[in-house]
């Protein structure tokens, strides 16, 4: 039996994997990367993919130091530098400028498949084991075992499991997870609208679920509707004419009329947390650890967040000649991570919530809510800076 000895094995070539398998081999350690799929096809500039994140000052700073962002910046990124909020009518809209907190832009979306190409072709020399199946894993000090479907065997201080939502490392180590799928669907494509995006990030609440349009660097939106089970069936089987006059309406128009569409993808939404982000010899990361809804736009920004964690609270542990992979030392990671990610996911839950309850007075109530935030400069700097 092959056996196969590192300093630490990530399990997951998503974008928080890719990422962290960078961040940990940026450090000195000899780190393989585990994949059930393929490695991501080339990035195809031709084709913009459906997939966009609004990429927060943060993720792109771990990037940076990854080497990754400036590539990423010069083949497409889409700078925003307002954000508009409302419920009823756009002109009463919260606004978030990027000069509220003293930036120059708020964010960049950015395609999914742009980071996976250019995160997996700056992997080097990692070993990547690609199209694998893990059958048993064990867990512990001074090493953890991954067990692969071919009879090869992984050994390493830490594994980090980035395997996603379904994660089966969580499952395998016997780690719970609190949450509850909404009855939601977010419905996802690129639309072109008669008036600009003016590099500002639109957001409607509305009664059935939010409604966002992401600024895309041709000059389109890529639109994120989130609604409940039969709606967001009703809107995908529509015509394209008919579903681009709904999406109009339900966005009063803010940006004009609705003029082309793509293709239409959805997903089931979910908020889910970990009760442990960590074991021995075993940490949780991105959505393996926390899924949140996508109305804050945070799904990705929460993974690489917990990734410039990890990889501070191992340097900090080496410089300080402790072992970066003592429990201990792992447990720090768990509780800084746990703390912010609770927060995140509390507050999209609750925006959530908010706006979907059908009590007129308090929905009206919430209108004016945000037009007097508006009118307030340090609540509405503060808020933004909670939005970054
Ligand atoms: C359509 C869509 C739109 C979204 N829009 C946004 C958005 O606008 N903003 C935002 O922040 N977030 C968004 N999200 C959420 C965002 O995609 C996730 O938060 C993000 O992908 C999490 O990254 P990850 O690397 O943790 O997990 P994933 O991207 O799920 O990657 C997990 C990887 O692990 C691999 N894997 C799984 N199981 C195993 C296994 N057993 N062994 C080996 N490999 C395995 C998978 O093949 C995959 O490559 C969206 C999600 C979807 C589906």
């Amino acid at each position: 039996m092959t056996s196969l000895r590192f300093d630490a094995i990530v399990v997951g070539g998503g974008p928080v994997g890719a990422a962290a398998a960078l961040a940990l081999r940026g450090q000195g350690c000899a780190v393989a990367l585990l994949e059930r799929g393929g490695a991501p096809p080339a990035h195809d500039p031709a084709d913009y993919d459906l997939r966009v994140y609004a990429t927060s000052p943060a993720s792109m700073q771990l990037l940076d130091a990854l080497g990754a962002w400036p590539e990423i910046a010069a083949r497409r990124v889409s700078p925003y530098v307002s954000m508009r909020v409302w419920e009823r009518d756009p002109a009463h809209a919260l606004r978030f400028g990027a000069a509220d907190v003293g930036r120059s832009e708020l964010g960049w979306i950015v395609e999914h498949g742009l980071i996976l190409d250019v995160l997996w072709r700056r992997l080097g020399d990692i070993a990547r084991f690609e199209h694998a199946t893990i059958a048993s894993a064990e867990f512990g000090a001074p090493e953890s075992v991954l067990r692969l479907a071919d009879g090869r065997e992984l050994r390493a201080r830490l594994v980090v499991a980035a395997d996603g939502a379904d994660s089966q490392l969580r499952a395998l180590a016997g780690i719970d997870t609190v949450g509850w799928a909404y009855a939601h669907h977010a419905i996802v494509c690129h639309v072109q609208t008669g008036r600009p995006h003016e590099a500002t990030a639109w957001q409607r609440f509305l009664g059935t679920g939010p409604l966002a349009f992401l600024p895309l660097a041709d000059g389109r939106c890529s639109i994120v509707w989130s609604a409940e089970q039969p709606l967001a069936a009703e809107l995908l089987a529509l015509d394209d004419a008919a579903f681009m006059t709904r999406l109009g309406a339900a966005a009063e128009y803010a940006l004009g009329e609705v003029t082309a569409v793509t293709r239409r993808i959805s997903f089931p939404l979910r908020l889910q947390h970990a009760t442990e982000y960590v074991r021995p010899g075993l940490v949780l990361v991105g959505d393996a650890a926390h899924t949140v809804h996508p109305l804050a736009g945070q799904g990705v920004n929460l993974g690489f967040a917990d990734v410039a964690q990890l990889g501070a609270t191992l340097a900090e542990a080496r410089e300080a000649g402790r072992d970066p992979y003592s429990l201990r030392n792992l447990q720090r990671y768990g509780r800084a991570r746990k703390a912010q990610n609770v927060e995140m996911l509390a507050l999209t839950d609750s925006l959530y919530r908010a706006f979907r309850l059908r009590l007129p007075g308090l929905k009206a109530a919430l209108g004016l809510g945000l037009e007097a935030v508006d009118r307030l400069g340090p609540l509405k700097g503060w808020l933004a800076r909670q939005a970054l």
